[in-house]
Formats: C-alpha cells, sequence, structure tokens
C-alpha cells in the first residue's frame, strides 16, 4: 500500500521526492485544482538545501533563486548593527536560497511529475476525513463543493496540509487555534535595479516597525525580483487578527506609508520600492502551540501542519523539508507505526523549540534589543550593545535551529 501524502506544498512535495528515492511508492493530495507559483519570498537555510542538493535539485535551484551571500540588520536610520556572510559564503557545503515560495514549490512539483508515476499526484483532492485499520489507513477526500472524490487506502497518512491543517484539527479538536502577538505583515515583490551586491539580505526595525529585504530571482537585464515585508506592531495579540490569515489577502498601501516613509536606508528608497510594487498581500504574523505530540497510529503531521512558526529566522521551509527527509529514511527502514513515532521523538523538540524562540524575536532580537536602548539611533555601537551580547543571541539561535556552523555562527 501506498504512503498517503496530504498537501502538495513543499513539505509534501519534499516528502514524495524523498519516498520516490527510496522506492517507497507515495500518492500526493493537494485540494487546489493546481499548483501556482503562490506567495512571494523566502529563504531556505544549507542544511535545508543540503537535503534538496541530494535529490539532485541544486542546479533547478539556482535557476529560480539567490544564493544569498550576507545578512546585515540595520536600525531603522540604516546604522549597521550586525553583519555576517551565509550559506556558501560562511564556509557551509552548500548555499542558503533567497527564493521565490512559488518558485521553490514549482521545481520540487517539477521534479515529482517527472520522477513519479503520473497517478501519484492528484489535484481537487481535499484531505476530509481518515480512519485506522489494523493495517492501515483509509482517508476520504473531497473537492471544492465538499463531494467526496476519492477514499484511498495507504499504508500511512502523512498530513502536509498546513498551518490550516484538517488532520491536525481531527488528531487535536482541543486545540486552541491560531496564535496572534498583534504584528500585522505585507510582504510584496518588484523587479528593479539590485541594492548592494543583488545578492544581501537586510533586517531593519524593531519589533514594532520591521523591514525584512532580499532579491529572490534574477531578472531580464540585470534587474533582482526584491522581496520586502513590512511588519508593524498594531495589537497586544489579545484580540483574533483582523483578518483571517491568507496567504493571498491584497494588502492596502495607505497602512503601510507613514511606517515605510519612517525607514532611510542609505541604498534603497524604500517608499519608491513600495510604490512600486503593483500588488502585495497582508497577513497576521501567526503561529499555533507547540503539540504534546504529532503522532496517532499510522497518522503523523509535517510541515507547517505539526509546528506552524513566526517567519523570522528563515526556518518555515527549512523546518518542513527536514520533517520530510527523517521521516523517509525512517520510513525506509521499519513499519510505518514505528517510524512515525522514531520520527515524532526527534523532530517534535527540536521544532517546539524553534516555535518559542521564534516567538521572542529569533535572531532579529539583535535588533530589537539596539532599538529599545537606542530608539533615536547611535554614534558607537559600543556604548548600546556588545559585540559578545550580539554574538550570543545570534549564535543561541542558529544552533537552536540546527544550522550552526561547527565553531562559528551561521
Ligand atoms: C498559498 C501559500 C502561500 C504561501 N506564501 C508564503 C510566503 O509568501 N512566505 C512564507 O514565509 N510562507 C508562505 N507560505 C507558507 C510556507 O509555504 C510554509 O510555511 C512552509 O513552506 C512549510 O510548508 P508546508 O508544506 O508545511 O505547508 P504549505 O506550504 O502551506 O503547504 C500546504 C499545502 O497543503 C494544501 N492543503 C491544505 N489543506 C489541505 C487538505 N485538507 N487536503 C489536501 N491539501 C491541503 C495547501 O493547498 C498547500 O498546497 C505559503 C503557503 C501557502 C499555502
Amino acid at each position: 500500500m501506498p504512503i498517503l501524502i496530504a498537501g502538495a506544498g513543499i513539505g509534501g512535495l519534499t516528502l514524495a521526492l524523498s519516498l520516490h528515492e527510496r522506492g517507497i511508492p507515495c500518492i500526493v493530495l493537494e485540494q487546489s485544482a493546481e499548483v501556482r507559483p503562490l506567495g512571494v519570498g523566502i529563504n531556505t537555510l544549507p542544511h535545508a538545501i543540503k537535503e534538496l542538493a541530494d535529490l539532485g535539485l541544486l542546479p533547478a535551484l539556482d535557476q529560480v533563486g539567490i544564493r544569498t551571500r550576507e545578512l546585515i540588520y540595520l536600525n531603522r536610520f540604516g546604522q549597521e548593527v550586525w553583519r555576517e556572510p551565509r550559506g556558501m559564503f560562511a564556509g557551509h557545503p552548500v548555499p542558503q536560497f533567497s527564493i521565490h515560495r512559488g518558485y521553490l514549490q514549482g521545481v520540487l512539483w517539477q521534479a515529482v511529475r517527472e520522477r513519479l508515476p503520473p497517478d501519484a499526484v492528484r489535484t481537487g483532492h481535499r484531505l476530509a476525513d481518515f480512519k485506522q485499520t489494523a493495517r492501515g489507513v483509509t482517508a476520504r477526500f473531497t473537492n471544492r463543493t465538499g463531494a467526496t472524490v476519492a477514499e484511498l487506502g495507504g499504508r500511512a497518512l502523512i498530513a502536509a496540509d498546513g498551518i490550516h491543517s484538517t488532520a491536525r484539527a481531527k488528531l487535536h479538536p482541543d486545540d486552541p487555534g491560531i496564535r496572534w502577538q498583534g504584528i500585522m505583515m505585507w510582504r510584496g515583490a518588484v523587479e528593479r535595479k539590485p541594492y548592494l551586491d543583488g545578492e544581501t539580505m537586510v533586517i531593519a526595525g524593531d519589533m514594532n516597525e520591521k523591514l525584512v529585504l532580499y532579491p529572490i530571482a534574477r531578472a531580464p537585464r540585470g534587474r533582482r525580483l526584491t522581496n520586502w515585508v513590512v511588519c508593524i506592531k498594531s495589537g497586544d495579540g489579545g484580540a483574533p487578527p483582523p483578518n483571517r490569515e491568507d496567504w493571498s489577502r491584497v494588502g492596502q498601501r495607505g497602512a503601510i506609508m507613514p511606517t515605510v516613509r519612517r525607514f532611510d536606508l542609505p541604498f534603497l528608497n524604500l517608499e519608491n520600492l513600495v510604490r512600486a510594487t503593483p500588488e502585495f498581500f497582508e497577513y497576521p504574523m501567526c503561529d499555533r502551540d507547540p503539540l504534546p505530540w504529532w503522532t496517532q497510529g499510522r497518522v503523523t503531521l509535517l510541515g507547517d501542519a505539526a509546528h506552524p512558526m513566526y517567519p523570522v529566522g528563515s526556518n518555515g521551509a527549512s523546518q518542513a523539508i527536514l520533517d520530510a527527509r527523517l521521516l523517509a529514511r525512517l520510513l525506509a527502514e521499519g513499519d510505518a507505526a514505528s517510524a512515525l513515532a522514531a520520527y515524532e521523538a526527534e523532530r517534535l523538540p527540536k521544532t517546539a523549540e524553534i516555535v518559542r524562540l521564534n516567538r521572542l524575536g529569533g535572531p532579529e532580537r539583535m535588533v530589537d534589543a539596539v532599538s529599545a536602548r537606542a530608539p533615536n539611533g547611535f554614534t558607537n555601537l559600543s556604548d548600546v550593545i556588545s559585540r559578545e551580547e550580539l554574538a550570543a543571541i545570534n549564535a543561541g539561535y542558529a544552533s537552536s535551529a540546527g544550522f550552526a556552523r561547527p565553531g562559528g555562527n551561521s
């Protein structure tokens, strides 16, 4: 019997490729009628890229992404707080990629279509329900109208169905749901001439108003598709987000321009960048509480279904990839129930720790700390914070997220 995978996102597709690599049959079932390049930019860390390189995907990633060279932290006046090389430029054997989420999904999707049999991928199939038997799992899938389109038997069911996971809701009916600390994000991408060296990520501002900026693809005439994220703390998180979290909700320029104008970057006019972006998206920065368990017999959760986290520290897609690769290795070694239990034992504590660290700001706590102590900027950074304190924040996160270099930072 095949392994059933619900969700053709980053995690589900990586799992399908990894199972196929080990000769394990699987079927991917995706709720959308087609896989389109949705979303904007994400970063994928070297430990996850190493796994995709092992799947032979490095050349395809190079076609559509940017090898991140450096990460610079600034205050909102453009004063430098921290700078570090990334990926191969920091000594890792493989790069970090800044990439359009839809292009990354596209690389995985293309590989799945090329490598797996045609009936191993089924779109328009939404996981609705499942039940376990002595020998396996039976899962029911519906179409957009809610009509049942398939009932399939599998050796196991892996729910990689994202932050609103159906399987998670069924396994944990008392899960308190989406958590929000009051930060809204607006995310867009637009082609422009490169800023700095065209391969550098910038994080500026503080907990109340933050900017994240990075190029995610090469564009004609030497330009870069440049991703930007403006984060504004607009509530204390005591109430639910103003709009339900939906990756495709279009944002309004008026909501962010006052914040945008408060940023003063020496290398880029942020206001012009935002004005040049025809359409951008609004999304509340949200996660869910870490779960006590993910696995029930032959059913488990993977990626955002298991551990949705704040998008700080470049870990959302990276951790989904690591989940998928480990699970495939374990499924190749033994029976499904034992493999799922071993997967959870290894991955749940690690990802729960990242969820918790991201709530505190992840590595971005470096700029938060500087801004809190010197809200109007500084003359000497060393009067505000020591290099050792900055390094400790940074190294602590890299080590917890599993991507520290031996003897160095990320
Ligand atoms: C449309 C979209 C846009 C996104 N854009 C961004 C972005 O711009 N920046 C960012 O940092 N993160 C974005 N994310 C989230 C990011 O992809 C994940 O945080 C991360 O990659 C982990 O991937 P995942 O595979 O666990 O989940 P996801 O990438 O969210 O994939 C989940 C997949 O499951 C499918 N699905 C959901 N419910 C069911 C069901 N019941 N049955 C079958 N299939 C189902 C979804 O359609 C989706 O294809 C986006 C996610 C989506 C779905």
